[in-house]
């Protein structure tokens, strides 16, 4: 294991079983659906998780892909967001897929939700890879969840720290040693 972690908390075999298992739930909630779905994905930390995912779900879909800038760099905590759109279709009277890779605080997917159903989406409705359940509010809706982790900060599998170790294929925890200049949570 690389050196600057301290253990892996979800294993590259249960992250690809988990995201198969979510896969069907999503395939089962839009059965019927002719008219496909429009997944928006949250970068950058949702990249491996929808590149996994959506080749797992034999639908006609459009990706749509936004980014909300809540922890630049190595800042400590949220500095207020602002949302992107990288490419995002017209959403008006569409089946809307959000995509995210971690509920926290739900700062994030609360802008997100509201953005799109503004933009006249039909439905929106909310994929997470992880949750830490102890933050997660109720008024931010998430019809699929991945895993529920602890609350501390985790890397890997599209998360980062500072731009680093998203390609990491399991799911980690930091070795306390990175965090002395500074906890990223
Ligand atoms: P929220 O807005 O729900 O507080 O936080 C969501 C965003 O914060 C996530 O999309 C992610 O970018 C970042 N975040 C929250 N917790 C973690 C964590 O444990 N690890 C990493 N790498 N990012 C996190
Ligand atoms: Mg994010």
């Amino acid at each position: 294991m690389h050196s600057d972690l301290a253990r892996v908390v979800i294993t590259e075999r249960a992250l690809k079983q988990r995201v198969a298992e979510m896969a069907a739930d999503i395939v089962d909630a839009y059965a019927g659906q002719d008219g496909g779905i429009t997944i928006v994905s949250i970068l950058a930390g949702s990249i491996i998780f929808l590149g996994d995912l959506i080749r797992q779900l034999p639908m006609r879909m459009r990706i749509g892909l936004v980014w909300v800038s809540s922890y630049p760099g190595k800042a400590t905590g949220a500095r207020g967001s602002v949302i992107g759109e990288a490419n995002l279709p017209d959403l008006q009277g569409r089946d809307v897929l959000i995509l995210d890779d971690i509920l926290d605080t739900g700062h994030t997917l609360r802008l997100v939700q509201d953005r799109l159903h503004g933009a006249g989406a039909r439905t929106v409705k909310t994929a997470v890879l992880l949750r830490k359940p102890a933050k997660a509010p109720p008024d931010v809706p998430v019809e699929f969840v991945g895993f529920d982790v602890d609350d501390e900060f985790v890397v890997g599998y599209g998360l980062d720290y500072d731009g680093l170790y998203r390609n990491l294929p399991f799911i980690a925890v930091l070795h306390p040693r990175l965090y002395e200049s500074g906890c990223p949570t």
